[in-house]
């Protein structure tokens, strides 16, 4: 197997595109992918401020590589990493986002849930009916975008990947939970006066298994141990599927995530556009943040005896 490009042994097949690409040309193959990505859905723009949300594993880690490697001279770019707290695998998880930062000389916020609520994810866990996946989602939604507010970010990237992309996609379609599948967007806006900063998602159009390749190619190290609390979710099963078709159809996904990026979400968004307005957005009770209740969902689950006082006192 030799690169096309240039002869050289290769480093990987590319199936889709059906080329063998030495690890050089495999580095900018995949780097070209992030930059059309950024370009075609207006991701960000030069001089805006990025903040990565880096947890250490695969994806992340390649994203904030690579954005770093392409983007440092056009703009300021800052990684975040929240430690929940989860048992030897968020210390684990904290020193990997830190050797990678410094490899790549770039500012680290750390924001630590213990230190800063006085309680750790699995701690906030018992004392609530939720599930912890789904506690975990609402405090990192939380945090990613207070962070990125305080510190005056315009964009964050997440690295959330295609194969992410195609299994949700599928499945909220499928099953008709429409807004679910409008927010599969590549990106959302920021609204200052609401607090809210926009994501954006450079592997929108890159397959998840050329992340760990671009980690290798690299010699950058991520986190391989999965978390402790993680379940096999149905959202595997999709993937599993999606995987599946492609393999008869190779770029069969990067069809599937343009077309509900172009057509399908922005349908569905003008379809949708009464009742999202008829929701109305306020600012939490507790910690001024945006919410569609009185109470935001992060201040029910850390802060639980302020939330009774003010309950209480509607009574
Ligand atoms: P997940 O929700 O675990 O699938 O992660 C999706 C994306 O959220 C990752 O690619 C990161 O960009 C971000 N993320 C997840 N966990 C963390 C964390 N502990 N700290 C910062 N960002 C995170
Ligand atoms: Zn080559
Ligand atoms: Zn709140």
């Amino acid at each position: 197997m030799y690169c096309k490009k240039c002869g050289k042994k290769a480093f990987t097949r590319i199936q889709y595109a059906r080329m063998n690409l030495c690890r050089d040309h495999f580095i900018e193959f995949f780097h070209n992918r992030i930059e059309s990505t950024v370009k075609r859905y207006h991701l960000f723009k030069a001089g805006e401020r990025l903040l990565i949300a880096v947890s250490g594993g695969k994806d992340s880690i390649a994203l904030l590589y690579a954005i770093t490697t392409l983007y440092r001279d056009k703009n300021e770019i800052s990684a975040l990493f929240i430690n929940l707290g989860i048992p030897i695998y968020s210390d684990i998880s904290e020193n990997i986002v830190k050797s990678v930062c410094e490899r790549l000389n770039i500012p680290l916020i750390i924001y630590n849930l213990k230190e800063e609520i006085g309680k750790t994810l699995p701690e906030i866990h018992k004392e609530s009916h939720r599930k912890i996946c789904s506690i975990c989602g609402v405090i990192k939604r939380y945090i990613i975008n207070k962070i990125a507010y305080d510190n005056k970010f315009d964009v964050v990237l997440t690295g959330h990947t295609m194969d992410d992309h195609v299994a949700f996609a599928m499945k909220h379609l499928l099953i008709g939970d429409i807004s679910s599948f409008i927010r599969l967007s590549p990106k959302t806006q920021t609204d200052r006066e609401m607090k809210l900063i926009g994501r954006a998602k450079p592997l929108y159009e890159t397959y998840e298994k050329e992340t760990i390749l671009y980690c290798i190619a690299n010699e950058l190290p991520f986190v391989s141990m999965s978390c402790p609390f993680s379940t096999r979710t149905p959202v595997t099963r999709w993937k599993f599927a999606a995987n599946e078709l492609e393999k008869n159809e190779p770029g069969l996904k990067i069809r599937i995530v343009r077309t509900a990026a172009k057509k399908l979400i922005p349908f569905f968004q003008e379809y949708t556009v009464d009742a999202s307005k008829q929701q109305e957005r306020k600012l939490c009770k507790i910690c001024g943040m945006p919410t569609s209740s009185d109470i935001c969902a992060f201040c029910r689950l850390t802060k639980r005896e302020e939330v009774m006082r003010i309950e209480n006192r509607k009574k």
